[in-house]
């Protein structure tokens, strides 16, 4: 029978959710998704050293906000409660032999790293404890002496090895066929020799010499489990088919499959995401710009196109098509076209993507996701004001704001642009006259556009002031002056916004009603 595919995020609850981390979580999740499985979250807070007061909170906030639900809710692991059941197994290990007890000093340790450094050979531990007899052993034991427990990685378990036991089935060569190594059982315990070879769902088949591997502590001198232990032991236990994480992991994997192997229990299938690089192909960091996904929040970015775009870092769809939902990314996602290469995170994409979301945002729920950032400007709270005559709006007043809201949103990017793109609507403008000439125009000329334009808008009765007829009252006026265009409408725009760039100045009068709108006009030929 066909086993339910699942997978986990297993994140450490050590600072913020980096945007890596969601997108190790996203493709988990949809692999999961996409086969019909289940896709849990598991806390990994073991390390008491590396813990950080809220960051688990964090976590729960960040897949939120992203939209990533996860099954089994009521039964998240918190692997800290569990020290009890890793040290069960860690017993069971060195009952097998195939862990043992460390009695080093860290001073010990420091020297003899020392020592293979000057030597420039890698830092592995040498083993020393392997030396004690039983007795020693029970002796420093009984003396309460402080210790770990190692895992002992040795010859026996290799060669041939296989990790995912499922992998024979489809044939995977193994590749410690071709690097027969010695089995010698019983022998002297200081060799580690042979291959040990998988089967990577991203990276095809993956090597390492077992020489290269230390004997990994799995249980600290405080009696905590490693992450290596606990992880292995949790995705036993939870049924994890697949483990989807990071290629900073990879080096990890053979020391878990040993653990497998050594615990009789088949391994999941590995698969090994290759980072998120900065345009400078270095690693993404926080001195690239925002790497929380709660920082992302708080710039104004939506979920669905941060889960979008963080979808395509990595994971090629095979066509054009760059705008995914979340249901059609579960529909499309397959991890053979997520891709070795390491892919760059271009905020520019970002924002381009953003912007499209924005674009096609119901309006109510925009101004809904507008108003913190609107609320949050110093100079909009805490009621909005700057009109030159008139009322003054309020936060309650949607429907100014709604108008407001829509003339820039297909301008908009980031929800947080929205305090600046809409300042004038807010607060008189403030400018340089000379941005009232156009072009070859000077002053003078402005000005009597602006004259001329206050006597013949004047005209213009209250509930007729609207941007369809604004404009065409202004163009039919440009027509019978036989008057160059932007010479009326550029001092036009500018006296209602200050700006160089901005919605129609049709548009932006109608918004500002005719009272504000012919006051900016009369106060743009007051500067001048
Ligand atoms: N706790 C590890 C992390 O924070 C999990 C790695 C794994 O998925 O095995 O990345």
């Amino acid at each position: 029978m066909k086993k339910t595919v699942k997978t986990r995020f297993a994140p450490s609850p050590t600072g913020d959710l980096h945007i890596g981390s969601l997108r190790t979580a996203l493709f988990e999740y949809l692999f999961a998704k996409h086969n019909g499985g289940e896709f849990l979250l598991r806390i990994e807070d073991t390390d008491q050293t590396r813990y950080k007061e809220g960051s688990t909170e964090v976590i729960f906030e960040g897949l939120k906000w992203a939209g990533l639900d996860y099954d089994n809710k009521d039964n998240i692991i918190f692997q800290s409660k569990r020290t009890e059941i890793y040290q069960k197994f860690a017993a069971q290990l060195v009952e097998q032999d195939d862990a043992y007890y460390c009695f080093c000093s860290a001073e010990r340790l420091e020297k003899m790293r020392e020592e293979q450094i000057a030597r420039k050979v890698a830092p592995k531990y040498d083993r020393h404890c392997l030396n004690l007899s039983k007795e020693e052993i029970g002796e420093k034991l009984k003396a309460g002496e402080p210790h770990v427990i190692r895992m002992k990685i040795s010859e026996h378990i290799s060669p041939p090895f296989e990790g995912g036991v499922s992998r024979r089935d489809k044939g995977v060569v193994n590749e410690t066929n071709n690097h027969p190594a010695p089995i010698v059982v019983g022998a002297p315990l200081l060799r580690k020799e042979g291959i040990i070879t998988f089967h990577d769902l991203i990276r095809g088949q993956v090597s390492f010499n077992l020489k290269e591997i230390d004997d990994q502590i799995l249980i600290k001198s405080d009696g905590f489990p490693t992450y290596h232990l606990a992880n292995v032991i949790d995705d036993h236990e939870s049924e994890i088919t697949h483990v989807i994480r990071a290629e900073d992991w990879l080096s990890s994997t053979p020391k878990h499959l040993i653990l497998y192997k050594a615990l009789g229990w088949d391994a999941p299938e590995f698969g090994h995401l290759s980072l998120i690089l900065a345009p400078d192909k270095s690693k993404l960091s926080k001195r690239h710009g925002a790497t929380s996904v709660l920082e992302f929040k708080k710039l104004g970015y939506l979920p669905e196109a941060l889960i979008n775009y963080i979808a395509l870092l990595g994971w090629n769809p095979g066509t054009e098509q760059e705008i995914f939902s979340l249901k059609d990314l579960e529909k499309e996602f397959s991890l053979e076209k997520v891709q070795k290469a390491g892919a760059i995170f271009d905020i520019n994409k970002l924002d381009w993507m953003n912007g499209e979301y924005i674009k096609k945002m119901d309006l109510d729920k925009l101004v809904d996701l507008c108003l913190p950032f609107l609320k949050a400007c110093p100079e909009r709270s805490p009621e909005y004001s700057g009109r030159v005559e008139g009322p003054r709006g309020t936060w309650e007043d949607k429907k100014y704001l709604k108008k407001i809201i829509s003339l820039e949103q297909p301008r908009l990017n980031k929800l947080s642009d929205i305090a600046e793109a809409t300042a004038y609507f807010f607060t008189e403008p403030q400018y340089e006259k000379e941005l009232l000439k156009w072009r070859k125009a000077d002053l003078k000329d402005a000005k009597e556009k602006l004259e001329f334009l206050i006597e013949k808008l004047s005209e213009i009765p209250n509930e007729d002031w609207n941007k369809n007829n604004l404009e065409a009252f202004i163009k039919e006026l440009i027509s019978i002056g036989k008057l160059e265009t932007g010479n009326v409408l550029w001092p036009l725009r500018v006296a209602l916004t200050g700006r160089e760039k901005s919605p129609s100045p049709f548009e932006v009068a109608e918004v500002l009603g005719k009272e504000e709108s012919l006051g900016r006009i009369k106060k743009a030929v007051e500067k001048i």
